[in-house]
Order: C-alpha cells, then sequence, then structure tokens
C-alpha cells in the first residue's frame, strides 16, 4: 500500500485583522504541540534535505524534526542549537519561503513543512521547559580564557551562545540600553516580541554570559583596552547608519529615518523599562498624521508601514522605484501589510519634499520609473521618465532605503574596512586585519538579515575556539591574513 502524504499545512493562528490594528501583539500565534507535532509529522525525511541547502546557515532542519514529530522537544532544540543560536527569533523573522520552505520537497505538489514555525515552537517551549544542564554544549568545560564581544545585535549574541556553552567566559559591551541589537529596537513587537529577546538573554546569562549595555566601545572603551584585559574579541555592531536620499527637504520636520522612527515606538513601548536608561525625547512616540508615505521596500521599510498604521495613519503609502517582483522585503511582510490596508506605488522615487512657512512637511514630489538593463546587482535599473513629476500630499515620510556600518570603531581600532566601511575579515573565520579580533554580522556583510549575521557568528567563534586554544598551548601561529576582497561583489551578495 502506498504511504499517505498530507499535502496541506496545519494552519497557523494569526492574530484578527481588528486587533492588529489596536495592538502592537505579535500576529503570527504559533502552533500548540499538536499542532506542530502533526505539522512535524509531514515531512518527508528526504535522505538529501533541500530545505538544509536552502538555509544560510546549514540549520539541522530534517533531525530536529524528526525528533519532534517523535515528541523529543528537548534532543529536537538541543540539535538545532549547535548551529542556530537564536532559534526563537529565525522562527520569527527569517524569509522561509525563499529560503527553508522555498526548497522543500513538499512544495513542488502541496504546501512545504511551515519550518520557520516548527523552529519557533520547540525553541519557545525550550524557553520555558529547560534546566540549566540542558543549555550547556556536550563539549562543554569551564575554560580560563575571556572573551569580549561588541554590540549584542543577533551575531553578538550568536557567538556569546556558541562559546559560552562551551564554558568560555563572555562579556558583551553593547551601546544601546538593552541587548538584541535591531532585533530589540528596530524590528517590531508584533513580528518579533521583546519578551522572545528576554528569554534569550536570559539564557545566555544562566549561561554565564554577562552583558554591559551603555557602553560604546571605541569612545567609552578602545578595542586596545579590551585586548589587555581579554583573550579574543568579537565584534559585531552591524550596519546601523541610516542612508539617505539627498535631496532637498530631507531636513523638513515630519521626516524620518526608519531606524529613528523604529527606534521610538520601540522604546516608547517600553519606556518603563528604559526610564534611568534613555533621554525622554528618545522614547515618546512619533506623531504620524493621517497621510504617511515610507520609501524603500524592504524589511525596514514593510515594519515602518505597518507601525504607521498602529500609530493611527489611515494612507499608508510604500513608495519604491522599482517593481514588486524587486522587492527585498520577506514576501509574508509585504501580504501582512496588504492585509493591514498598506498601498503600495511601485515605479516612482522621490525628487523633493515640500514643506509649509512653519518648516514642516506638507508634500512630495515623486518621478516616474521604468526598468532599463540590468545594474551592479543584476536586477532592472530603474530609469527616471523626463516630464513625468507629481506631488503627493504627505503629514509624514519615513525613509527606509538601506544602511551602513559606522566607521569610528574600526578608524580607532585599527581595523581594516572596506571602501564602504565593512569590516575586511577572512571569510571562512571571521579574523580581521588585528590578531585576536574576530568580526561578522553586518558589520562585515552590510545590511543583510538574521540568520547571515548566525551563520558568520558560527563560523567565527568556532575560529575563536581554535584561537584560544591554538594561544594557550602556547602556538599562537594564527589567524591567517585576511582576504581583500572587492566590496562591490560583497554589496551584490
Ligand atoms: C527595521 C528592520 C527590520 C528588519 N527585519 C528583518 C527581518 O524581518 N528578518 C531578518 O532576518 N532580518 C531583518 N532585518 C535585518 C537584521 O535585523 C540584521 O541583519 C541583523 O540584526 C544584523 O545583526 P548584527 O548582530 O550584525 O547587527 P545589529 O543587529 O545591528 O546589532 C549590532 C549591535 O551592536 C551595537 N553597537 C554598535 N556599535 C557599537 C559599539 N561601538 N560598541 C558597542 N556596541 C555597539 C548596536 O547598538 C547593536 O545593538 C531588519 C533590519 C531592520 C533595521
Amino acid at each position: 500500500m502506498g504511504q499517505t502524504y498530507r499535502w496541506d499545512q496545519v494552519p497557523l493562528r494569526q492574530l484578527p485583522l481588528e486587533a492588529r490594528l489596536a495592538t502592537f501583539a505579535e500576529v503570527n500565534q504559533g502552533y500548540t504541540y499538536e499542532e506542530a507535532v502533526l505539522e512535524a509529522q509531514r515531512c518527508l525525511q528526504c535522505p538529501s534535505p533541500a530545505c538544509q541547502d536552502g538555509c544560510p546557515n546549514g540549520n539541522p532542519i530534517r533531525d530536529f524534526i524528526d525528533l519532534l514529530a517523535e515528541g523529543d522537544l528537548a534532543g529536537a532544540i538541543e540539535l538545532d542549537w549547535t548551529r542556530n543560536a537564536l532559534p526563537s527569533c529565525t522562527g520569527r523573522v527569517c524569509a522561509w519561503e525563499l529560503q527553508c520552505e522555498g526548497f522543500c520537497v513538499m512544495g513542488e505538489r502541496g504546501d512545504p513543512i511551515r519550518i520557520g514555525a516548527l523552529e519557533r515552537f520547540i525553541a519557545d517551549w525550550a524557553a520555558e521547559n529547560l534546566h540549566l544542564l540542558q543549555l550547556v554544549d556536550t563539549e562543554y568545560r569551564p575554560r580560563a580564557q575571556r572573551v569580549a564581544v561588541v554590540g549584542a545585535g543577533p551575531a553578538g549574541l550568536a557567538v556569546s551562545h556558541f562559546l559560552a556553552r562551551k564554558g568560555y567566559p563572555v562579556t558583551v559591551f553593547e551601546a544601546w540600553a538593552l541587548p538584541g541589537g535591531v532585533m530589540a529596537y528596530g524590528i517590531p513587537e508584533y513580528v518579533l516580541p521583546q519578551q522572545v529577546i528576554d528569554r534569550e538573554v536570559a539564557r545566555l546569562e544562566a549561561l554565564g554570559v554577562e552583558f554591559r549595555t551603555g557602553v560604546r566601545v571605541g569612545r567609552d572603551l578602545t578595542l586596545d583596552e579590551l585586548l589587555q584585559t581579554y583573550d579574543a574579541v568579537f565584534v559585531g555592531t552591524g550596519a546601523n547608519e541610516p542612508a539617505t536620499l539627498g535631496i532637498p527637504g530631507e531636513e523638513l520636520e515630519g521626516v524620518w529615518t526608519a531606524k529613528e522612527f523604529l527606534m521610538r515606538v520601540q522604546a516608547s513601548q517600553m519606556a518603563d523599562r528604559l526610564a534611568d536608561r534613555l533621554p525622554a525625547e528618545e522614547m515618546s512616540p512619533p506623531r504620524v498624521g493621517r497621510r504617511v508615505a515610507v520609501v524603500g521596500a524592504g524589511n525596514t521599510a514593510m515594519d515602518a508601514a505597518r507601525t504607521a498604521r498602529r500609530l493611527g495613519a489611515d494612507e499608508v503609502t510604500v513608495v519604491y522605484r522599482r517593481d514588486e517582483a524587486q522587492s527585498p522585503s520577506r514576501p509574508v511582510e509585504i501580504d501582512h501589510a496588504k492585509t493591514e490596508g498598506v498601498r503600495f506605488q511601485y515605479l516612482v522615487n522621490p525628487v523633493r519634499f515640500l514643506g509649509d512657512e512653519a518648516g514642516r512637511l506638507r508634500a512630495m514630489e515623486l518621478i516616474r520609473m521604468e526598468l532599463g538593463p540590468p545594474d551592479g546587482s543584476g536586477r532592472p535599473r530603474p530609469v527616471p521618465v523626463p516630464g513625468s513629476e507629481f506631488q503627493m500630499p504627505v503629514d509624514t515620510v519615513i525613509v527606509a532605503v538601506g544602511y551602513a556600518p559606522e566607521r569610528e570603531l574600526a578608524a580607532r581600532g585599527g581595523l581594516a574596512t572596506t571602501s564602504w566601511g565593512g569590516l575586511v575579515v577572512d571569510e571562512a573565520t571571521g579574523a580581521t586585519s588585528r590578531p585576536g579580533v574576530f568580526a561578522a554580522g553586518d558589520c562585515v556583510t552590510g545590511a543583510k538579515t538574521v540568520i547571515h549575521a548566525i551563520a558568520g557568528a558560527r563560523r567565527a567563534a568556532e575560529a575563536m575556539e581554535r584561537y584560544l586554544e591554538a594561544r594557550g598551548a602556547g602556538h599562537a601561529v594564527w589567524p591567517p591574513a585576511p582576504q581583500t576582497r572587492d566590496p562591490q561583489a560583497l554589496l551584490r551578495r
């Protein structure tokens, strides 16, 4: 008798639309135990799991799903943790449709396995149910060499996870008021609740990781000082300098960068907690008015648009100079934005912002674009259509057109950088131009994703362990010289 396949996914519960716009509560509600096991049992357990090829971190997806299908939740999370440091976060923010789930063979005839929801389920379960001894790696032993981590975003948290699980004492220095990086001050509550990040931080603290927030390395403390105290340093400072459009009127009241806008909203929701750590003006929620335009169509733009709807804006329009097929956002974010009433205008680009006499934004002038031959990114180049300018009345504009790494730490710490400010590292190990200093995440790759930051951090943690072991044994022939890389090639990835 042939095997019976269940082609349809176990449906994922979502917050009803009416509740979404009135609250910042998480939209995806996840699976119950019964639902997760049922969905896991749909997995075909392919001999060569294509889903893993689709994951930028090569997570052990097939085998953790197998353990989950048998009800072995502790086994499933312990296996996933060997490669993925933050499954509760990647299970909420990854572009599964394009990565693991997009490669699932079940998707060829029916629905792919909901890998993201399963990963999230086992990680959330672990946060409630595991005890300390189950958090450490099988190779755990107390180590004497100390590690400093600069930046508590996904990259810094991931390095802390891998090294603390092996027994290394880790101290994390974070410039902002709380750990989590962009996951804490950028990605909104309705996508990734702060409570989820807090639980990951608590897990790392249980492993002995110490967090020192409100410390900017390169300003409050130098890299040299860190190297005098610690045996190795990891830099995961991200790419947090927002790009601007460089057009007239960007200084008007009512024009925001997405970073500042989202940070203010996030901080306002944690005002009680941050009261003694941030100035009051950084915690007051932005006033958006009735008509909001968001420039750009990446994840940041979708978050800004959906947030503006929740802050009460009636008309929120995403304007993008390319078309929907080239939008860099996660498909699920675009779907959610549309469901929540966000409008999209493709093939248009702002050329100036217009203000009233008081210096307040009142309108935006745009020009229509058409797609030309491919540009350096391989996508059709958007080209302005002469004479097609038109105006759009707006109360608020949020600019979400990219980020670059901040240069201060690298400059003061003597770390080699690319022309756009990314740290130059050896690709396989994350070794920077300074011995004992490793780096990964957005500060190396430019703005990418959480799972890419974790993948780079995992490779760096492995290399740091080898470096520390070699150093301890007194034969420090490490690290290899960083390869000089073509920055344009890095940008295109
Ligand atoms: C609004 C928004 C939405 C996004 N949505 C998604 C999504 O849905 N899915 C996804 O996969 N990715 C998403 N991303 C991208 C993702 O968040 C980043 O790729 C990821 O956070 C990079 O991790 P990181 O650790 O390299 O850097 P970051 O998260 O930027 O963390 C770097 C940390 O270092 C700290 N720091 C910087 N300089 C110093 C210093 N000198 N000393 C001490 N600390 C310092 C910063 O304060 C920060 O906390 C989004 C990004 C944004 C901005």
